[in-house]
């Protein structure tokens, strides 16, 4: 018997077993006892956020409840049909998915429980006595009792399927993707720190980068003279060998087919330079920059190349 986890990886007062069965598996809640305030600790506390956290999770796998039996030491005593008992507000077999009301579900199961006290007369109204669960999941197939507890019980790791990626554009999507997942866990109040990569792995050879030309750089910095083009203020700060520090901006990326041309590049601050990139009005952006410098022309996009165009082109 062990003790699940819940979203957050604090362990919850609960336990549960599990015995595997040719087409699934049956999940042993055990009873919820004692009291807070008592002679006698109280046991398994957690009973109902567990019982539901674990609909959750079987829910999510799309397991069915085949069916639901009291397993108290009083019921076993009884044949198995005669333990079995129905859920008022749900048909069995019950096929769980991510849609189930988990909570409704775990009160029907204890009133449930509670109304099979009252018949053999013991355990009165206890909605929360040791349950059987009988799970029918082919998945279980071949599994052990460890893997699927571990299945049902580790903390749900974040966001698993997005990886990282040495592939800027992909990482912005990838981005996106586990900020929907962390907004998600934060509304649960879940949110848990990633573990991140204490060794970051290397790749190499898997991305190309355009060559550019130094000429264009060092020509476009000397007409800037020292000031954004964009904002129009004084670098923010001079390089170790005097030089004012500003970047050299495509206002058509080279990854959309704009050229390597001082007609189509730009000297800018570093703020500037990130706002081009990512501002939400960026285009807006662009087309002034190129309503306001004269030697800027408006390429077209031609082209939206798999080869990446760093964020910041940072020069010399
Ligand atoms: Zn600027
Ligand atoms: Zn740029």
């Amino acid at each position: 018997m062990l003790k699940p986890f819940d979203d957050s990886g604090s362990e919850l007062d609960a336990l549960y077993s599990v015995e595997p069965r040719s087409n699934g598996f049956d999940l042993i809640v055990e009873s919820r006892g004692g009291s807070d305030h008592g002679p006698n600790a109280a046991r398994n506390s957690e009973y109902a956020p567990a019982l539901e956290q674990h609909l959750t999770r079987m829910g999510a796998l799309g397991m069915v409840l085949d069916d639901l039996q009291v397993a108290s030491s009083i019921a076993m005593k009884l044949p198995e049909l005669d333990r079995r008992v129905s859920l008022d507000k749900f048909p069995l077999p019950l096929a769980l998915s991510p849609a189930t009301d988990v909570r409704e579900l775990r009160h029907s199961i204890g009133r449930a429980s509670a109304a099979f006290g009252r018949t053999d007369g013991s355990d009165r109204g206890n909605r929360t006595k040791r349950m059987r669960l009988r799970m029918q999941w082919p998945g279980a197939a071949g599994m052990t009792v460890n893997a699927i507890e571990r299945m049902l019980w580790r903390p749900i790791a974040p966001a698993t399927d997005v990886q990282p990626t040495d592939d800027p554009r992909e990482l912005q999507k990838r981005v996106a993707q586990a900020t929907a997942h962390i907004r998600a866990a934060a509304k649960r109040g879940t949110v848990q720190p990633p573990p991140g990569q204490t060794t970051p792995p290397k790749a190499s050879g898997t991305l190309s980068r355009f060559v550019r030309d130094p000429n264009v750089i060092a020509w476009v910095l000397n007409e800037a003279a020292g000031n954004c083009e964009i904002c129009r203020h004084a670098a923010p700060f001079l390089r170790a060998g005097g030089e004012p520090f500003l970047e050299v901006h495509h206002v058509r990326p080279l990854g959309d087919g704009g050229p390597d041309t001082v007609d189509n590049a730009v000297a800018c601050c570093p703020n500037c330079h990130r706002q081009l990139h990512h501002d939400r009005n960026r285009d807006t952006l662009r087309q002034n920059a190129i309503a306001s410098i004269a030697r800027l022309r408006d390429y077209p996009l031609t082209a939206t190349a798999d080869t990446v165009t760093p964020a910041t082109t940072v020069i010399l």
